[in-house]
């Protein structure tokens, strides 16, 4: 059921257009969905008041309505939505929406306080070795980005003393303008809202008080960093300029260095060990490099294969802002000798033919699997 046109309003029957002007005003300017972002309620709202202020601020809709109360325009498609139609409710309109565009855009940029413009958040790319990421390290970057003027010393004027109020709006960064019966706030033009102004601006940097340059930063890069672990260095980015505020933030986003040895994986620390075929027969102690320069030891048993691992406890790397290590994971892998002398050759012949069962069962078992296909083969195709 729709809802009484004045009851949504807010005025008695017999009040006069302007009270209903007014009381249209009050609640659009509540309402309006820029002001409102997302608020449905708030949508609806500014929707009934103005269909309600549709009707009521006509002077011939209002008393078709007082007398057949929404059934007047139900077949006119009067009275139906936020559509503007009258002709005095036009420019309110048009006036309304140009000055909300006018202030929102303003406000919006960035989300920051009127006239305080941050700098800019600077992204730079840092490469570690591996090593470097498991002890954490202290790096110096350079930075290319906004800086403070030198001329001004990012103060902006010639003179030294910076931003002053605005004369033009008293500092405040809007003006009040009075348009039809609205009281408008419209952005400062001289200031362009900030409510501060440079009179004697710098010649260099023409009163922003920045210029481009480079910085150097040092930044503490923690142990335990991995690839893609990004580190915030607060107010290191983009020099604000001379209307202040802060500094933007300098993101620094590690990336690791391909190791020769070893392979980082989350807080695992791998290592491919290549051995000789005969180590791996035979068995031996080999001594490795751990991540943190010191060395371990592993004894590889008689008849280890490749693929086979080995788990180090806690050789691994640290997780971030902890002090427990990962394990350190060695993957083997048999290497066959290449270029036999004819004696290893002879030797190595020698050997096959002492072979006994058992001793290669990866191969006898594959060779019996062939043994087994080959035969069930040739019973389909007879
Ligand atoms: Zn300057
Ligand atoms: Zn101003």
């Amino acid at each position: 059921m729709a809802k009484d046109y004045y009851d949504v309003l807010g005025v008695a029957r017999d009040a006069d257009t302007d009270a209903i002007k007014r009381a249209y005003r009050a609640l659009a300017m509540k309402h309006h969905p820029d002001r409102n972002p997302g608020d449905k309620k708030a949508e609806q709202s500014f929707k009934d008041a103005t269909e309600a202020y549709e009707v009521l601020g006509d002077e011939k809709k209002r008393p078709a309505y007082d007398r057949y109360g929404h059934s007047a325009f139900q077949n006119s498609g009067g009275g139906g939505g936020a559509h503007p139609t009258s002709a005095g409710f036009g420019d309110i309109f048009e006036d309304m929406f140009s000055e909300f565009a006018d202030i929102m855009g303003t406000g919006r940029r960035g989300g920051q306080q009127r006239g305080v413009r941050h700098g800019s958040d600077l992204r730079v790319d840092v490469d570690l070795s591996l090593e470097e990421a498991f002890y954490g390290t202290e790096k110096t970057i350079e930075v290319t980005a906004p800086i403070a003027c030198e001329s001004c010393s990012g103060k902006g004027s010639r003179s030294g003393r910076g931003a002053q109020a605005c004369g033009e709006c008293d500092g405040t960064g809007t003006l009040r303008v009075q348009r039809g019966f609205f009281t408008l706030e419209q952005t400062c033009r001289r200031c362009q809202g900030r409510g501060r102004v440079i009179a004697d601006a710098c010649r260099r940097c023409q009163g922003s008080g920045q210029m481009r340059g480079r910085s150097r930063v040092s930044v503490k890069i923690p142990r335990g960093a991995d690839n893609g672990t990004r580190i915030r260095v607060s107010e290191k980015g983009g020099f604000a300029g001379a209307m202040g505020g802060k500094n933007g933030d300098l993101y620094i986003f590690v990336r690791i260095d391909i190791h020769p040895i070893f392979q980082r994986e989350n807080n695992t620390i791998m290592c491919r060990l290549p051995v000789s075929m005969t180590a791996a027969a035979l068995g031996r102690s080999i001594t490795l490099p751990s991540i943190d320069g010191g060395k371990v030891s592993l004894k590889v048993p008689a008849g280890s294969q490749t693929g086979d691992r080995f788990r180090l406890r806690g050789k691994g790397t640290y997780a971030l802002q902890s002090a427990m290590r990962g394990d350190m994971i060695v993957a083997l892998e048999v290497e066959v000798p290449r270029n036999l002398s004819e004696r290893q050759r002879k030797n190595l012949e020698d050997f096959e033919k002492e072979e006994k069962k058992a001793q290669n069962p990866e191969s006898e078992s594959f060779l019996s699997r062939v043994g087994e296909f080959w035969t069930r083969s040739k019973r389909r195709a007879s």
